[in-house]
């Protein structure tokens, strides 16, 4: 399809030295509440988290860090540090 081609063209276009350190700076630590990062819609989850318990992530130790050395952040609770308790 010629209009995806448009579209995809100018991304593809740009170095890949660029584009990195926004890709990092953007795979930050998932919101608790839509587990989404960044978060989905701030205002809903921050109305939805103050609804509920949260405790400290056991998977991690609350750290938000992956354990297993496979992943940046916490399988389980995203890097977001806690679950809903
Ligand atoms: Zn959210
Ligand atoms: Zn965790």
């Amino acid at each position: 399809m010629p209009v995806a081609l448009a579209v995809v063209a100018p991304v593809l276009s740009v170095p890949v030295a660029e584009l990195k350190p926004v890709r990092v700076s953007r795979a930050g630590r998932e919101c608790p509440v839509c587990a989404s990062a960044p978060c989905s819609s701030p205002l809903d989850c921050a109305a939805e988290f103050s609804a509920h318990v949260w405790v400290a992530c056991a998977d991690c130790a609350g750290t938000g860090w992956d354990s297993t050395g496979m992943a940046i952040w916490c399988r389980v609770c995203g890097g977001s540090k806690i679950v809903e308790g």
